[in-house]
């Protein structure tokens, strides 16, 4: 399959083939992320895309996932989408689900109607990247939205029917916003009360605008332990109807899977010992890391 530069994905879509439609990020300017900088955001074509589908993808007649990327593939015209997720139905007998990053002002700019029609033509799960509740840190790492947007746009997902997984990025506030993070996260999480959530972990790479705050002293990443307990008080304080939440991506330092609220106790006390015990031989070493 023919990439335009770096190809992300969620964890949860390592079994998908991934679809570029778009190319890069329209926002490209959260000072953490790198990951569409070399890229001037562009829609693919329709022919373009068509023809991908038809000469590489359909190849794989057995094919049940497939993901759309890049950053905010959201952004493309609905009509479009629709044309794209029942060419996919139509050349993949066994399709069984489409996930797509969704960016919140993709979502804002769509209409509930939008989105149903797009659940209506087989989109299954979108990807929604919240990484903080904190108005200060949202504004700091220039995320372009504000808290309530955020809930906005996740609670407009949900009540299209489309499956909502949110992210949020452990460390994002520093040492000196870890715990304000930890609750207003929390906060703006239960108010959209997605189906999943997945956590991240702060690595910065030396190319992301954050990294010049590291160096100036202004912003201190946290330490191992204290990402754990910025997720300890996040987890306890999360008000969710049922929410599978996983810290499975690479960034983390240790890895975890509960449904909540069920597994809530069980996951504090988890959490306890290994912060207690201070069990560094339990945590991902720093050279395993990675984004
Ligand atoms: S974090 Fe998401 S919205 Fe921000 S620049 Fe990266 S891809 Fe774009």
């Amino acid at each position: 399959m023919f990439y335009e530069g770096r190809i992300y994905r969620p964890p949860s879509e390592a079994k998908s083939i991934i679809l570029q439609i778009t190319v890069g990020c329209q926002h490209n300017a959260c000072t953490f992320c790198t990951m569409y900088k070399e890229k001037s955001y562009r829609v693919k074509s329709h022919a373009e895309i068509k023809d991908i589908i038809t000469t590489t993808i359909a190849r794989d007649s057995d094919a049940e996932r497939i993901f759309l990327a890049d950053g905010d593939a959201l952004a493309v015209d609905t009509l479009l989408l629709i044309e794209i997720l029942d060419q996919l139905y139509a050349n993949l007998p066994r399709l069984k689900r489409v996930g797509i990053y969704g960016g919140p002002k993709d979502i804002l700019a769509k209409s509930t109607k939008e989105l149903e029609a797009l659940k209506a033509h087989g989109l299954t799960m979108v990807y929604l990247g919240v990484e903080s509740g904190n108005e200060e840190i949202l504004t700091s790492v220039c995320k372009g939205v504000t808290s309530e947007q955020l809930i906005t746009a996740g609670q407009k997902v949900k009540a299209s029917g489309l499956i909502l997984s949110c992210t949020i990025i452990i460390g994002l506030g520093g040492k000196a916003l870890s715990q304000v993070h930890a609750l207003d996260t929390a906060r703006v999480i239960s108010s959209i009360d997605p189906h999943y959530l997945g956590a991240l972990t702060l690595m910065v790479e030396p190319l992301a605008p954050l990294s010049k705050a590291i160096e100036r002293g202004t912003f201190q990443l946290l330490t191992p332990f204290e990402t754990l307990s910025e997720i300890r008080t996040l987890l306890e304080q999360l008000q969710v109807t049922q929410c599978v939440f996983r810290s499975n991506h690479a960034s983390n330092y240790l890895p975890l899977r509960a449904t909540l609220p069920f597994d809530r106790e069980e996951l504090l006390k988890s959490l306890d010992n290994v912060i207690e015990k201070q069990a560094i031989e339990q945590l991902c070493p720093e050279v395993w890391r990675g984004l």
